[in-house]
């Protein structure tokens, strides 16, 4: 339950707007009063996380577009994934898809408009064929796009991101999901470290880095603000937060969802935390923002379109129609 309003210290919202639009992030303190805002307060808290959107993101919104490549059969035990072999959830199982395939999804990225083309396999990390053929593929996308790449293959090596960057992609994705602290409870086969050094890895070959996670899976609001550090601190490009939908079969299966004006304190705690980099709302979207998809543009400036790995979304017509309507533009970040 909320507290009451006339408990909480007063917040100078329009203050800490601005102090972040001139490039000062949120401090822990702060962060932790943007997540205890009284949902009355929502508007307030939106416009202070407007003033750095607007400030280093215009109106654009960069739409992406997820290529689930190869799916399910996982040997890890991530408590919110469908994709575990430990879980019972009929999610699809798949080999990787040839490069003929990926390829295809590339053209019909770019068709739809969107800036980014995001390439997932499921797993631990990737075999060498797994690397070799997703080079393949982005040398080809390249070599007829302008599109740009992203890949998420789980933990890899230095020299694995090297190989990836060296064919163009540009970008990796590696979410460190929650806090440090809460981490254990929803992955057990792998640690923070192996998560803090693949991104070390791919910063280090060159790839820009998308390091986001998942709010709602029983975590404190201190461990949501901690994992915004933690982005912050391995100087991640773009975020995206996902919010968690339960999969049936999952060990987090019976959790309810976050509300929606949860979501968009969270959201607005990241633009505040990240001011100047790509925050994007990811998986959940239209399952926990619900109605309020639109108020979230104020504090994100980009979202997956399409659908996400093992769920559909509400399409690219409905998308568009919702950047459009609440007076933003589909393109990619100004400054
Ligand atoms: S490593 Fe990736 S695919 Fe495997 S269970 Fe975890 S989140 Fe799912």
């Amino acid at each position: 339950m909320s507290k009451p309003v006339a408990e909480r210290p007063a917040v100078d919202w329009r203050a800490l707007g601005e102090r972040a639009a001139a490039g000062r992030g949120a401090d822990r303190g702060e962060a932790l009063a943007v997540l205890a805002a009284p949902d009355e307060a929502i508007l307030q808290v939106l416009d202070a996380a407007f003033r750095p959107r607007l400030r280093f993101c215009g109106r654009a919104v960069s739409l992406h577009v997820i290529e689930n490549a190869k799916s399910g059969d996982c040997t890890e035990d991530c408590a919110f994934c469908s994709q575990s072999a430990a879980a019972a959830t009929g999610a699809p199982v798949r080999p990787l898809e040839d490069v003929e395939t990926i390829l295809a999804g590339a053209r019909r990225a770019g068709e739809l408009g969107a800036v980014r083309y995001c390439i997932v396999a499921s797993g631990r990390g990737p075999d060498p064929a797994t690397v070799d053929r997703i080079c393949e593929a982005a040398r080809r996308i390249r070599a007829e796009s302008p599109i740009a790449i992203c890949a998420s293959l789980g933990l890899v090596s230095s020299d694995e991101a090297r190989r990836l960057a060296e064919a163009g992609v540009n970008r990796y994705n590696h979410n460190l999901e929650t806090s440090a602290a809460h981490y254990a409870r929803v992955c057990g086969t792998h640690g923070y470290a192996d998560r803090l050094r693949t991104l070390a890895n791919a910063r280090a070959a060159g790839l820009e880095l998308c390091c986001g996670g998942l709010v709602g899976m029983g975590e404190t609001d201190a461990d949501r603000v901690d994992l915004a550090l933690a982005i912050r601190e391995a100087g991640a490009d773009s975020v995206p937060v996902n919010f968690l939908d339960p999969r049936p079969g999952t060990p987090l299966a019976g959790r309810p969802r976050l509300s929606p004006v949860a979501c968009l304190r969270i959201l607005c705690m990241f633009r505040l935390v990240l001011p100047e980099r790509e925050i994007r709302i990811a998986g959940g979207r239209e399952a926990c923002l619900g109605a309020l998809q639109p108020l979230a543009l104020f504090a994100a400036n980009s979202m997956f379109t399409e659908g996400y790995l093992t769920t559909g979304g509400q399409g690219i017509a409905r998308d568009r129609a919702l950047i459009e309507d609440a007076g933003f533009t589909v393109g990619a970040i100004l400054a």
